[in-house]
């Protein structure tokens, strides 16, 4: 018998200012740590007015995590201390491994007057910190689609239906599902037991797990233990990111754009920002 993972907490994206002046919604963060292990905190940028994210994210630090970034309409166009600049547009993805550090810059731009999407913060373990930074970018047609019944699954990292994602060697072996219902479709997903597992709507509502209320439009739902993630759309439909990813169960220093294991490893990276010593590896 399957053991179907419960909503055992429904978060409501909080309107959070950050970079230089975007206006977005935080629907997990600082405050959960360490709920979402190995997950810090997810992003919703999705923006109609161009004044509340044009500001952007201008160049800034990371180091010892992963930076996620899904775009569902519009573009971010990017470029970092090791050369890289390059632009993620509608459903693609950039997967950003930041270890020892980059100094990057992020700057959403509308397509056809309208942005939008979502940037997930994923923690490195302690060996990883100080990895080479890199990344994997894959554009939106190169994402697998699986159509079943009412049910349209992009997979971004991960397996669903048979399909494989395009992000890989990921240290948190992560699931990350772009999922849309239609009105009543049940969607069932297996998972690991050992993996977090969540579920961002941004789109119509779901109830998760065997049922309940059904939470909508920018809500996180946190899931329990279990086997299989499963949904039921609402009247409406819905379309929901399905995220899972093994915990890593060590403790958190967390400074700003820098996610170490202790406060001596925050000291360090901010002195070597201030002696420009911060990038140890460029293009
Ligand atoms: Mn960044």
């Amino acid at each position: 018998m399957a053991d179907i993972r419960e909503a055992v907490e429904v978060l409501t994206a909080r309107p959070t200012l950050e970079g230089a002046g975007v206006r977005l919604r935080r629907a997990f963060g600082f405050s959960e740590v360490p709920r979402f292990d190995p997950f810090l905190m997810l992003d919703d940028f999705r923006g109609d007015r161009p004044e509340d994210y044009l500001a952007g994210f201008p160049w800034h630090p990371h180091r010892g995590m992963e930076t996620v970034t899904y775009m569902i309409e519009g573009k971010v166009e990017h470029g970092d201390s090791m050369g890289h600049a390059g632009s993620v547009g509608a459903g693609g993805v950039q997967w950003m491994t930041a270890g020892s550090g980059i100094l990057h810059q992020e700057m959403p731009k509308p397509v056809d007057g309208r942005m939008g999407g979502f940037q997930l913060w994923v923690n490195l373990p302690a060996e990883k910190k100080m990895m080479d930074p890199r990344y994997q970018e894959i554009a939106g047609d190169a994402i697998p689609v699986v159509r079943g019944d009412g049910t349209t699954v992009r997979v971004v990292a991960g397996e669903h239906g048979g399909a494989q994602g395009p992000v890989t060697e990921i240290v948190a072996d992560p699931t990350f599902l772009d999922v849309a219902l239609e009105p009543r479709m049940v969607f069932r997903h297996p998972t690991d037991r050992a993996m977090t597992a969540f579920a961002y709507v941004f789109a119509g509502a779901a109830a998760f797990g065997e049922g309940g209320t059904a939470p909508g439009n920018a809500h996180a739902v946190r899931l329990g233990p279990g086997d299989v993630a499963r949904a039921e759309a609402g009247p409406d439909g819905v379309r929901f990111l399905l995220v899972a990813g093994r915990p890593i169960g060590e403790p958190v220093a967390w400074r700003g754009p820098v996610v170490m294991n202790t406060d001596e490893e925050l000291r360090e990276a901010f002195r070597e920002l201030n002696e420009g010593t911060f990038v140890k590896k460029r293009g």
